[in-house]
């Protein structure tokens, strides 16, 4: 049995670990297939795809978008994506240039809240990656404004809290449509209990191809009845751990390893990926 984790994140986003790492840690505990799903980049995949040989593990080259959905954000896996894709690369710079002028704003509400903490600060946690409220939290922990993690987002970040700053969120027919063209798959990640039938119906309808079945946030009920709704409604079923190579305050991520998905979704998958006529793109080199 081979084993699949289709979600996992490193530096070039918001996990702790680079992305050689995290390869080297999914090959430690027998993962064989990994796809590297960092929010709004592909930054890490060369890396990633070179450990992989180094290991025998498959790596699809996978980025995890933020999307504006009916009823708020909710967040879509791609995986194929292509390498050196103009349309993408200025894509997913924009979005990361929006997540910049967040953090600014991000700043500016801790500070109204009489939070001392610099863009600086931040940007000392993200290192040039594509910069979220972990690292906003990690900064206000190293700083010592708060305990941990957990009561940074509770406090500060979460939403509805005093420096909460949403997100300026694409369409989801915008991404499906890029992915589309891309000749990359999409899928719906960790919807929990928003995946009912309407909903999945209204995204299969905005053009994405999948649903994330198995995730840390759902339990294993909730996995069934998405995975029957996946094929009532012929969505391509998958799923991760999410794995940001940290500990999770909320318990909705889960270990390495801890999240796997049969070897036939994955074939599901490839053969969709395959039938679906990609641009003329360039295909990945490990480095
Ligand atoms: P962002 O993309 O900047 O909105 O940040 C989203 C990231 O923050 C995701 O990776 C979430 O897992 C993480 N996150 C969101 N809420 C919390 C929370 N309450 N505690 C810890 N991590 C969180
Ligand atoms: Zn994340
Ligand atoms: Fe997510
Ligand atoms: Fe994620």
């Amino acid at each position: 049995m081979t084993r699949v984790d289709l979600h996992l994140h490193s530096t070039a986003s918001d996990g702790v670990l680079p992305p050689e790492t995290v390869v080297r840690h999914a090959a430690r505990v027998g993962l064989r297939v990994i796809a590297l799903t960092d929010h709004d980049t592909v930054a890490g995949v060369p890396a990633a795809l070179a450990e992989g040989q180094r290991h025998g593990v498959r790596v699809i080259a996978g980025c995890e978008f933020s999307v504006a959905a009916a009823w708020g954000e909710i967040h879509l896996l791609a995986y194929f994506l292509p390498a050196a894709a103009p349309a993408l690369e200025s894509f997913l710079a924009d979005q990361r240039e929006k997540r910049l002028a967040r953090a600014h704003k991000i700043v500016e509400r801790l500070e109204q809240s009489g939070v001392a903490l610099s863009l600086d600060d931040v940007l000392a946690e993200s290192r040039g990656a594509a910069v979220g409220r972990p690292h906003v939290a990690r900064a206000l922990v190293r700083r010592g404004c708060v305990e941990d993690l957990a009561a940074a987002f509770a406090r500060y970040l979460g939403k509805g809290k005093p420096a909460f700053v949403a997100k300026q969120l694409p369409r989801v027919s915008e991404v499906t449509g890029l992915a589309r063209r891309l000749g990359a798959v999409t899928a719906a990640a960790h919807l929990k209990e928003l995946a009912t039938r309407g909903n999945l119906a209204r995204l299969r309808a905005e053009g994405v191809d999948g649903v994330e079945v198995r995730h840390p946030a759902h339990g294993d009920e909730l996995a069934r009845t998405i995975e029957a709704l996946a094929a009532e409604l012929d969505l391509l079923p998958t799923g991760g751990s999410d794995w940001h190579g940290d500990e999770d305050p909320r318990g909705e991520r889960g270990g390495l390893g801890s999240v796997t998905i049969p070897d036939a979704w994955l074939g599901r998958l490839d053969s969709f990926a395959a039938s679906r006529q990609g641009s003329a793109e360039v295909a990945w080199e490990a480095s």
